[in-house]
């Protein structure tokens, strides 16, 4: 089996984000997507609001899971048995940090090779990122183009 882990805070998950994953199921046989959580770094969503967002997003897509963990991801990859990271690349300075990530990734696990797999995100979506979206949300925007629906629910019944 194919799997791949799409690795983020997710904090709200974004069109961007949705992107990605739709157009990287064909490619795999299962698409978890895994909510890294530090406990030093402050969330504007829950844990459990930024999975319950995923889930609602994916509940089409029988191949996409979602599931968190503490830590490493390349960990996270060795306990589920993962041999593919996905992530998305909108810009050069994306391109800078993903390279370093991923070729330490490949480092720390030379005797069971993780690949990280890298999709440009769609013109029309490489503009979108959680921080912005954060930012728009506190700032009182229009967040509306910029997220999945279920956000776009949640954040409203928050009064955003
Ligand atoms: P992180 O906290 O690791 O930056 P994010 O939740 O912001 O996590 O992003 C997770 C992944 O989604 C990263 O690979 C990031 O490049 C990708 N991503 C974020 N926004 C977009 C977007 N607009 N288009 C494509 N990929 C995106």
């Amino acid at each position: 089996m194919k799997i791949a882990v799409f690795p983020g805070s997710f904090d709200p998950i974004t069109l961007g984000h949705f992107d990605i994953v739709e157009r990287a199921t064909p490619l795999f046989d299962k698409i978890i997507i895994a909510i890294g959580q530090n406990s030093q770094k402050k969330y504007m969503f829950s844990l459990e609001q930024r999975m319950d967002f995923i889930r609602r997003t994916f509940k089409d897509f029988p191949n996409v899971e979602v599931d968190h963990f503490e830590g490493l991801t390349i960990d996270y990859c060795h306990s589920k048995k993962v041999s593919f990271i996905l992530r998305g690349l909108r810009n050069p300075a994306d391109f800078e940090f993903e390279k370093a990530i991923a070729q330490t990734n490949r480092e720390l696990t030379q005797d069971n090779k993780i690949e990280t797999i890298f999709l440009l995100t769609s013109a029309s979506k490489s503009f979108i990122s959680s921080s912005i979206v954060r930012e728009i949300l506190t700032f009182g925007g229009h967040y509306e183009l910029l997220v999945p629906e279920a956000v776009r629910v949640a954040a409203k019944k928050q009064g955003f």
